[in-house]
């Protein structure tokens, strides 16, 4: 492959830290092997998710200082319903202080007890939404084939036709990309079928775009008939397709905290701003700072920028083969907001149950200070008391990249992180755990390395 380079040069610096072999030790000691409760100044490279860690252009630190910060009807407000407007064409725009406050909002005024919302995956914080309406939150992924389709992130149509005549199923809900499947883009041609079968059925569709440019992009890339299109173009199409929409913002906003919701329908969104203003705030400002909404909104006009987005899908798929070459067993293909590999395949003599994908992540701290999360049984797996634990189906340790905030060498050091850690492989021991929380255990647990 040609080389790709930044686009973009630095303004901005920050220090790194450089934790010696036995600092890293005593932290993940202290931490209770547990990567979350390691303090950031012990971390080299932080790859631990692209949530709120992405780096802002000047211009957006430059509208930071242009926010109004008036309580009702700020300018910041207005420039960030323009963009936001005329990206997804949806009338209604509701600022949030992160994704998570957007589902509740919205799917707890769609949803009531007994019915039903179906996705291509919900997030996990939109599953809690859903659930916390008293509904079910039923997921129809694509089935994961191999080779891989360019479209994993797909939604299963003959599945969802089927369940769409049940008529507790209240609203249908693509994520895109669809997080809980690498990362991988929906296509157009699935949002169109969809959109067809839900006017079919009267039923709403809604879209999670928390990585709405990213999803744009790999549809340029993978989709044919949309190669000419440019990517905002492409996303402004998907919008067309949907009744409305919510995202984290702390994405493909390109910001460090930031949500959003909006809407077609102007009754559903009268109904939502009730709840905005008993939760998050008057509804021009929803929890955030008005300088928040002007670095989104200018944010959300660089996310779709050819060359940003192209660099983006390019560094990680670079950055997947050289783990690939490091060693590592990664899953294909590579979407744009990370790199997953396959733990249980790398360290096939730990069993699920004994956490690879545990081993794996504290294993590349050790070795280098890189910090990434685990996605296995230590996350999706279940307690069962007096015996093992319910293990996750996959054990995969995910590589997240932030937006702009890592270079390729920085990358490169990874890499070679990652390359000790593949040579040693077989050396490697599980873990067990020894505290945990009934939910969302892998936040606070505390963990032994087995001998
Ligand atoms: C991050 C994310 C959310 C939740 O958003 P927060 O800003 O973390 O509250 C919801 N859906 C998807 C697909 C996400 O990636």
């Amino acid at each position: 492959m040609p080389a790709f380079m930044e686009p973009f040069r630095i303004k901005a610096v920050e220090p790194i830290p450089f934790p010696t072999a036995g600092q890293r030790r005593t932290a993940l000691a202290a931490a209770g092997y547990n990567l979350f409760r390691v303090p950031s100044r012990a971390i080299t490279i932080d790859l631990l998710t692209d949530s709120g860690t992405n780096a802002m252009s000047a211009a957006q630190w430059a509208a930071l200082i242009s926010g109004d910060e008036s309580y009702a009807g700020a300018t910041s407000f207005e420039n960030f319903q323009t963009v936001v407007r005329d990206l997804t064409g949806y009338d209604e725009v509701l600022p949030v202080h992160q994704g998570r406050a957007a589902e509740r909002i919205v799917l707890g005024n769609l949803l009531g007890p007994g019915e039903v919302s179906i996705s291509n995956t919900h997030f996990d914080t939109t599953r809690a939404a859903v659930e916390a309406a008293g509904a079910t939150a039923l997921d129809l992924p694509v089935e994961q084939t191999s080779p891989p389709s360019s479209f994993g992130g797909n939604i299963d149509l003959a599945r969802l036709a089927e369940r769409l005549n049940d008529d507790r199923v209240r609203c249908v809900v693509l994520t895109i990309t669809n997080n809980a499947a690498g990362g991988q883009p929906v296509s157009i041609a699935n949002v169109t079928s969809v959109r067809r079968l839900c006017d079919q059925y009267g039923v709403l569709l809604l879209l999670d775009a928390a990585r709405f440019a990213e999803n744009a992009y790999l549809i340029s890339e993978r989709e044919p008939e949309y190669a000419q299109r440019t990517p905002r173009e492409i996303a402004q199409l998907v919008f067309t397709q949907a009744d409305g929409c919510w995202a984290s913002l702390k994405k493909d906003g390109i910001a460090n905290i930031g949500g959003m919701i909006a809407l077609r329908d102007p009754e559903l969104a009268r109904r939502c701003r009730e709840q905005l203003i008993a939760f998050e705030g008057f509804p021009t400002y929803g929890g955030l700072a008005g300088r928040d909404l002007d670095a989104l909104a200018q944010g959300l006009l660089e996310v779709t920028e050819p060359a940003y987005l192209e660099y983006r899908a390019r560094s990680a798929r670079w950055f997947g083969e050289q783990l690939e070459d490091a060693g590592l067993p990664v899953v294909q293909p590579t979407g744009c907001h990370a790199v997953y590999v396959d733990a249980a395949r790398l360290l096939p003599h730990i069993e699920p149950h004994r956490l690879p994908a545990t081993a794996l992540a504290n294993e590349l701290y050790l070795a280098g200070a890189v910090r990434v999360s685990d996605l296995g049984t230590l996350v999706f797996g279940r307690a069962v008391p007096g015996e093992e634990d319910i293990t996750a189906p996959r054990e995969l340790v995910r590589f997240a990249l932030p937006r702009r905030v890592y270079t390729k060498s920085h990358l490169e050091y990874v890499a070679e992180v990652a390359a000790a850690v593949a040579a040693k492989a077989t050396q490697l021991n599980g873990y067990r755990i020894t505290e945990q929380s009934a939910s969302l255990r892998h936040f606070t647990a505390e963990l032994m390395p087995l001998e």
